[in-house]
């Protein structure tokens, strides 16, 4: 028969740490904590197995099945505390709370002092010779028992909580301003309004009998797992429904027991910097949540703490002393065990704990511990400082690393002193993080005016990106987190806000308003990506320190990977940028972007518009030059590794110019009228874009300009070789769907080398390959890779076409789907391996069926994405592709797949 119910106690348990998907987190660490010598009150753990039951086949059934070990579990409690449940003159009073696998913090309910009624109240009173003590448990379970068991929430959101306001009516009577100013008859008071209250409320009495309490909190608890904030913070932590919540029974102890008597928090090392002090927080004659819920200020545990504490305050040491001692100073005993416990336990897990306890009469228990959550800087000291203390070996260092965590420690940051002073005049998305200090510009091609500077748009769009790059940070007033100074500005990993809805912006007279306010341009503004707050002035900014310790981690993640990691780069400064940060090569150097710069807009539009090859010809060549040096200049800066160069991918409507005047100039340089521009703009116009005349398509219709690309890049890679650059360009024809669409490129692609090699008298070693972004090309990749050097997964695309939303568009619906669960999340972000993912898999397994070192590698956005880096790895590609400042984060992610394949 399964087991349902694991019971923990002096010394023994029947659970450990390692069984978290049964226990749950608390409960699996409240089982370890006995079987180290922890002191713990003696209880016991209902499984998340029986939270599923629960859900399946409701509260009677399932507390039928598990009702013998329930009691039996409650029998070894009363045997360990020496107390009876439910006794008159002896009871047991319980605690019972939640906990799932993954740490929830306060999303579910706990039920405290449970066991209590009006008889035993008496019974607590006269044995701890404290009937105010007393009778604030009583008037707590109450409260917390009506909240949680008997739904007594507020009625709307407008109102208050119905216990709170009882309390703040009786407070308001008595004329008192604290709960712990109340009366032992003020409690009894409050107690027998709350009993009426619920009793008014819900139709039915508080429940005396203390089984009907206990059965009542377990079914509380499972169904606080569907809460609607449970249900969120799942969906934003990425964690399953069907895993389910424990439940943890467990013997009160009481920190409010007077003088002798404390509760607290702690973690071993310090949460924000990692350094290794003990620190904490603790309430003399106080109970579970007082210290976090802010009603009295706590005080600090160790000395050197409060002392750091004080002078923070502005507090003498006198009245530090006198008022706020640390626990060291006042309980010394008891806080040389805490010492040894936290010791022991953070020895014992190998990693930061965040642990409770409570003191009660002068003896110390724990009530949980968990690994503690951490600033990214501090996830960094702490991993390598274990490993340095030989606590933990490099692999486990590397496995304390959040990938996604490290972006944290990548970009600028405010000095905190000099933001503290600093006014906060808006405030929008926080689109890409980092700090940044400027001078206001409001034009793109303005913003090497000053020299740090500040764009403010109401929106961007390519022609900004020069600009773009100049600037130290982008404010716009509209778009979203996939608008295009988002996306643009992390791939660049600048300092974004975006969506800041107070600010206007009047480009005529160059000036923002914001709530009144007017900045002009040239004023000093201030940008936090990471909070999407927008400051009036300069604050001073501080780089982020990448050696040391974030260069430690680095070094084993190198150690220990098994792909390599690229980065996506279509300028030799960003190629840079990312070789710095450890990229072996590009994966995907996109040629449009070089089209905008300078007057080549123009040549390209002369190209396009052309209507005879002749004509196109003529404006190829006028491109040929500007292609040429910009390959050398990134081939150069990733010399030694390939860079892989995609050929012309967008819709060519995207290069020519809508507006009228712009129009105008263009008929001027091409020497025809206005109309006839017009009306060849009008004609490139397309119904969907993106399904049409793009990527190979492109190539296929006008080889000439595969051939100016192919030549731009082999004159680049031979005239580099002959002054001893290793280049080695990788050509990558885009959107293919059919094996013939690739091998006409393919062929236009060598002859032109050919004729290079003849031409320069020299040869260079290059690859022709394609990205693998329509379905169609997954299902003849053996076919491809007969003719193909590589595959690059592009799996933006791939997405798009594999679930047929536009990626433009579906900011419209994606959130409505994540939110009823039709999607877990948004695919264009993290891969979909269930669907895409299959086609990715597919498409890799039959390229390399044909041609088994075929060199396999991904582009998206997801090649910087940690999970799927991980899927990536398990389909055996040689490496993924990410924006530069994503590339830290891939590489530990990469070598994190490889240690726990
Ligand atoms: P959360 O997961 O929100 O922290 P917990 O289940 O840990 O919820 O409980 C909330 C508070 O109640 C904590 O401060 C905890 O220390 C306290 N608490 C829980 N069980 C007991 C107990 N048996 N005796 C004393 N205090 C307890
Ligand atoms: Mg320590
Ligand atoms: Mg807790």
């Amino acid at each position: 028969m399964a087991k349902h119910v694991y019971t923990f106690g002096a010394g023994k348990a029947e659970g450990k740490a390692d069984m978290k998907s049964l226990l749950g987190g608390k409960g699996a660490n409240l089982a370890e904590m006995n079987l180290i010598g922890v002191p713990v009150p003696p209880g016991f753990t209902i499984t998340t197995e029986v939270c599923t039951m629960y859900n399946e086949l409701g509260r009677e059934k399932t507390f039928e099945i598990i009702k013998p070990e329930v009691e039996a579990a409650v029998a070894l409690v009363e045997e360990l505390t020496g107390t009876i449940f439910g006794d008159k003159e002896n009871p047991c009073l319980l605690s019972v709370r939640s906990g799932a696998r993954a740490s929830m913090p306060g999303m579910m309910d706990t039920v405290l002092n449970l066991g209590l009624n009006d008889v035993a109240v008496e019974t607590l009173a006269k044995k701890s010779g404290n009937s105010r003590f007393a009778w604030d448990s009583y008037r707590r379970f109450i409260q917390m028992y009506g909240d949680v068991v008997m739904d007594m929430k507020p009625a709307s959101k407008e109102e208050h909580d119905p216990f709170e306001e009882i309390i703040d009516q009786l407070k308001e009577e008595k004329g008192v301003e604290l709960d712990t100013d109340f009366t032992t008859e003020d409690l009894q008071e409050l107690v027998s309004r709350f009993k009426a209250a619920i009793n008014k409320v819900t139709g039915r009495n508080f429940p005396a009998e203390p089984w009907e309490q206990l059965w009542g909190s377990i079914a509380a608890v499972f169904n606080s797992w569907n809460n609607p904030r449970a249900t969120l913070y799942r969906r934003l932590e990425q964690i399953p429904d069907d895993w389910g919540t424990a439940v943890n029974v467990q013997a009160m102890v009481f920190g409010n027991m007077g003088d002798s008597s404390a509760t607290g928090v702690a973690f071993t090392r310090d949460a924000a910097t990692g350094e290794d002090i003990f620190n904490g927080e603790y309430l003399i004659n106080a109970q579970g949540e007082d210290v976090v819920a802010g009603i009295r200020t706590p005080l600090t545990i160790t000395k050197v703490g409060s002392k750091r504490w004080a002078q923070l305050q502005g507090i003498s040491e006198e009245e530090r002393i006198a008022q706020h001692p640390s626990l060291e100073e006042a309980m010394p005993e008891l806080y040389r065990q805490l010492d040894e416990a936290q010791q022991l336990l953070e020895d014992h897990y190998k990693d930061m704990q965040d642990l409770e306890f409570t003191i009660q009469e002068g003896k110390l228990w724990l009530l949980q511990t968990r690994n503690g959550k951490r600033t990214g800087a501090a996830m960094v000291k702490i991993a390598i400082d274990l490993l340095e203390e030989g606590k933990i070996d490099e692999k486990a260092a590397l496995s304390r690393i959040d990938p996604n965590k490290l972006d944290e420690l990548l970009h600028p940051v405010f000095v905190p002193k000099a933001l503290k002073e600093a006014k906060e005049i808006a405030s929008g998305l926080p689109a890409s993080p980092g700090a940044a200090t400027g001078q206001i510009v409001f034009f793109a091609d303005e913003a090497d005016k000053y020299e740090t500077s500040i764009l403010v748009r109401v929106e961007t769009s390519p022609e900004d990106l020069g600009g773009m790059h100049i600037a130290k940070g982008i404010l716009t007033a509209r778009g979203g987190m996939t608008s295009h100074a988002a996306v643009v500005a992390r791939g660049m990993g600048k300092c974004c806000v975006s969506g800041a809805g107070s600010v206007k912006i009047n480009y005529r007279t160059r000036v923002m308003t914001i709530d009144g306010v007017e900045y002009n341009e040239g004023d000093w503004i201030s940008l936090n990506g990471s909070t999407g707050k927008v400051y009036e002035g300069k604050i001073i900014t501080q780089d982020p320190d990448l050696s040391g310790n974030f260069g430690k981690i680095m070094d084993l993640a190198e150690k220990y990977t098994r792909m390599d990691v690229r980065t996506n780069a279509d300028t030799p400064h960003d190629a840079k940028v990312a070789r710095d940060f450890g990229a072996k090569g590009i994966g995907l150097c996109r040629t449009e972007h070089m089209f905008f710069e300078g007057t080549r807009i123009n040549a390209m539009r002369e190209m396009i518009l052309a209507t005879k090859e002749a004509d196109r010809r003529k404006a190829l060549d006028k491109l040929l030059p500007y292609q040429r040096e910009d390959f050398k200049g990134i081939l150069e800066a990733m010399e030694g590794y390939g860079v892989t160069i995609r050929l012309l991918d967008p819709p060519l409507h995207e290069f020519v110019p809508h507006e009228p005047a712009n129009q105008k100039e263009m008929a001027n340089e091409m020497g025809i009228t206005v109309e006839q521009v017009k009306s060849l703009v009008d004609d490139l116009h397309e119904i969907n874009p993106m399904l049409g005349h793009r990527g190979c398509r492109l190539g296929n219709t006008y080889p000439e300009i595969t051939e100016m690309q192919a030549r731009a890049i082999i004159e680049a890679a031979v005239e580099l070789k002959q002054k001893g650059v290793d280049a080695r360009p990788e050509i990558m024809v885009p959107l293919i769907g059919t094996v013939k669409e690739y091998e006409l490129q393919a062929e236009v692609i060598h002859e032109t080398a050919k004729k290079v090699f003849e031409e320069k008298g020299a040869t260079v070693d290059y690859l022709v390959g394609t990205m693998i972004e329509v379905p169609r090309a997954t299902l003849v990749a053996d076919k491809v890779a007969k003719v193909a050097d590589f595959f690059s997964f592009g799996t933006n695309d791939l997405t798009q076409m594999t679930f047929g939303y536009s990626r433009d568009d579906a900011g419209k619906f994606l959130s409505v789907y994540i939110e009823k669960g039709i999607l877990k999340n948004d695919p264009f972000q993290i891969l979909d391996q269930e669907g895409v993912g299959q086609l990715v898999r597919m498409g890799a397994e039959r390229g390399r069926s044909v041609k088994a070192d075929l060199k396999i590698g991904i582009c998206g956005e997801h090649g910087g994405e940690p999970s799927s880096v991980m899927f990536c790895d398990t389909v055996g590609m040689d490496y993924v592709s990410c924006s530069p400042y994503r590339v830290p984060i891939a590489r530990v992610a990469a070598a994190l797949a490889n240690i726990e394949k």
